[in-house]
């Protein structure tokens, strides 16, 4: 994303121009962006040669997940329609994993049937479960359990899966006694041991304790595994103030991890793959001028980007063009929406802006459509893909007819 003379640009197109010809709200997503992003993420693991699972949950579009699969890389799902999705994608099922707390009966048929690499199990109950459906089917299911290490990742209290008051995974004693337990299952092949401690993570310590703690898992353990799934959760910048995960302390751990363990890593990143290639295109409806404050009335509401209601997250909002003077007052963005929290964003100043402008929420590629709702019977966002000078539409704008 950049400016030319004062007007926002995503590749070769101007974005004023977008706003104009397809209307608002609209999610805009950059392909270069994502592929730089990708080759990033495989450069700065490269050493580990891991097998890339890209957490779906974050963007479940087709058309990006045609990108994603045209990378190679492959799938981390947290249900059947994530696996039917990234299958229509064209994602290999041998690099698809399956997580998540309450696979139903239904699901892990429908993933055993399309033979994926694993099914990330996360209680004894899902266990059973899996090896129930296995034994009807007289086939060897290939599992993966999930460990709740007890680490905090020091991000966002919501958003933290990897402490015991979290419903994720088992601990230790928990998952020492299930595996002793189902190591000679006729039915299941435990080949994984997988983490996944929270996101949007910008601190390196928790990860390094995380793969500490699976050092002493596996000294403990009489099992081979065959893969360890570290997860994804790595944080990015939505402001200019964010740190930066250190990525080179978290491969040395790693690194130093395989110096001692024959296996191979999954990781099974989200946000950092997809965060920073979207904006979410808005159009001021009304400005509301009180003495204190100046509420800026979007056309985008909190059932098209839930996340600043949501977990209070912060994302930028800037113009699709720029102009020179700066109002001193309070800013306070806000959707149409019946509720308080509809609001994406308080800032101190901001440049002038009138009725009918167009503005760009920032960095929401990741958790933002995904989570998008019909809430005050609103219909869904359009998205649309753009490369170098062409636009391509990703998914259509809900159609309100449709949805009554
Ligand atoms: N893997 C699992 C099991 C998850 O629950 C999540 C999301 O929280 C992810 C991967 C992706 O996380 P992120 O988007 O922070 O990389």
């Amino acid at each position: 994303m950049k400016y030319l003379k004062n007007y926002l640009y995503i590749e070769n197109i101007n974005i004023n121009k977008i706003a104009k010809k397809y209307g608002t709200p609209s999610y805009l997503y950059s392909q270069s962006k994502l592929n730089s992003n990708i080759l990033n993420f495989k450069k700065t693991f490269n050493k580990i040669n891991p097998l890339i699972c890209f957490s779906i949950k974050s963007n479940n579009n087709l058309q990006i997940l045609k990108i994603i699969k045209k990378n190679n890389l492959g799938a981390d799902v947290v249900s059947k329609g994530e696996l039917m999705i990234a299958l229509k994608a064209g994602i290999s099922p041998n690099k698809i994993v399956f997580s998540g707390v309450g696979k139903t009966s239904e699901e892990i048929k429908f993933a055993i049937n399309k033979n994926i690499l694993l099914i990330n199990a996360e209680s004894e109950s899902e266990i059973r479960t899996i090896e129930r459906i296995g034994k009807a089917k007289k086939k060897i299911v290939n599992i993966g359990l999930r460990l709740n290490p007890n680490i905090d990742a020091q991000t966002n209290s919501k958003i933290s899966t990897g402490r015991k008051i979290d419903k994720f995974g088992v601990d230790k004693d928990t998952f020492l006694k299930i595996i002793n337990k189902y190591n000679s299952s006729r039915f299941l092949k435990i080949k994984c041991l997988s983490v996944h401690i929270g996101s949007q993570i910008i601190n390196f310590k928790p990860y390094i304790k995380m793969v500490n703690e699976i050092d002493k898992i596996l000294s403990r353990v009489n099992h081979k595994f065959e893969y360890i799934d570290f997860g994804g959760g790595m944080g990015i910048s939505y402001s200019n103030n964010d740190k930066k995960l250190d990525y080179k302390k978290y491969l040395k751990s790693i690194e130093e991890f395989l110096n001692k363990h024959d296996v191979k890593i999954i990781l099974e990143p989200g946000r950092s793959i997809v965060g920073n290639i979207g904006i979410l295109l808005t159009q001021v409806i009304y400005i509301k001028r009180t003495r204190n404050r100046n509420f800026i009335i979007l056309d985008a509401a909190m059932n098209d980007l839930m996340r600043p209601a949501l977990y209070g997250s912060y994302h930028r909002i800037i113009p699709t063009k720029i102009s020179k003077k700066m109002i001193n007052k309070i800013h306070d963005f806000v959707g149409p929406i019946c509720e308080t929290s509809d609001q994406f964003l308080s800032v101190k100043k901001y440049q002038t802006i009138s009725e009918n402008d167009f503005l760009a929420i920032c960095d929401v590629g990741a958790y933002g459509k995904v989570l998008a709702s019909n809430y005050n019977l609103r219909s869904l966002p359009t998205e649309f893909l753009i490369y170098k000078s062409k636009v391509r539409l990703a998914s259509k704008r809900q159609r309100l007819e449709n949805i009554i």
